[in-house]
């Protein structure tokens, strides 16, 4: 049986476990295909290729770009992209600068609420320096005893309305798909079911982001509930978007590990479908 998961993270961005780390648990949890999907930045794909060369298991080069859309926050996981291609570097580099700012505008509203020093705990969390985010945030508040956990750092701080959330204008649509498609990779949406957008505007996301070249959306992913798998599977199909599963790993003991998802519903076309690197596997159906 076949297992790939393409989504997840390192400590490249606001994971935990190195890149080759990543891969190791991939390898140990029967994973036989991989994508790491870094939050704007490509910097831990040499490393994680070195280990899945070592390890066995096919790689897939990816990246999970942050976007805004209609005022909202949505992420566009890039699958077999080439890291190297300029309109992408560039593009990434880019969101990067921006996160620097947005994560001392995060500290100072949180110290308006009486929370001080913020920026710089959450900064000293993160490996990668240009790479603060909400989860380094989120962890430092539990470190400090601020909230309980993951979640209740993010239900009273971090998200809009709450202290320490700030607005923030990531990359377009247009661009993020164009940079991916421009690196010779397959756009998806990630995790479709967590945006706060009503039937209307979802249906006007899929329309827009199909007609801009973007390939599939995420089915089977850690952020969906079983009870949702079906909604999104029945939107691909009828969008002509292909499907694709992913855990969207980011930490051991922090939400579903890699490797340990269902199976896509047998009606969906796999967005990797017809790739030359699962030769071997491809004949195989999904675990
Ligand atoms: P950022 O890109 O800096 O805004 O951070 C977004 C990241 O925060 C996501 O990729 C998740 O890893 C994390 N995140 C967002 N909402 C939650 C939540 N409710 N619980 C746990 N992690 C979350
Ligand atoms: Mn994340
Ligand atoms: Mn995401
Ligand atoms: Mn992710």
């Amino acid at each position: 049986m076949f297992n790939i998961d393409l989504h997840c993270h390192s400590n490249v961005s606001d994971g935990l476990l190195a890149p080759a780390e990543v891969v190791a648990r991939a390898a140990a949890n029967g994973v036989h295909a991989l994508a790491l999907t870094d939050h704007d930045a490509v910097a831990g794909l040499p490393a994680a290729q070195a280990a899945a060369d070592a390890a066995g298991i096919v790689f897939v080069p990816g990246v999970e770009i942050s976007v805004t859309w209609r005022g909202q926050t949505v992420h566009v996981v890039g699958l077999r992209i080439d890291p190297a291609h300029p309109a992408l570097a560039a593009g990434l580099a880019a969101i990067r600068r921006g996160r620097i700012d947005r994560a001392r505008r995060m500290g100072e509203d949180l110290a308006r609420s009486g929370i001080a020093g913020a920026y710089e705990g959450a900064y000293a969390c993160a490996a990668n320096k240009e790479m603060v985010g909400r989860t380094h945030f989120a962890r430092w508040l539990v470190d400090t005893g601020h909230a309980p956990d993951m979640r209740g750092a993010f239900r009273r701080f971090l998200t809009r309305g709450n202290p320490g959330y700030v607005e923030h204008q990531w990359a377009a649509l247009e661009d993020a798909v164009g940079w991916i498609r421009a690196a010779g990779g397959v756009a998806v949406i990630a995790h479709p079911g967590r945006y706060a957008f009503n039937a209307r505007e979802i249906h006007l996301l899929l329309d827009a982001f199909r007609a801009l070249g973007g390939e599939g959306i995420e089915v089977i992913t850690g952020s969906h509930h079983p009870s949702e798998y079906g909604k999104w599977a029945d939107l691909a199909r009828a969008f002509g978007l292909k499907a694709s599963r992913g855990a969207d790993f980011h930490a051991p003991g922090e939400g579903i590990d890699i490797g340990r998802l269902p199976a896509l519903p047998h009606y969906c076309q796999p967005v990797w479908q017809g790739w030359a690197e699962l030769a071997g596997h491809s004949s195989l159906t999904l675990a």
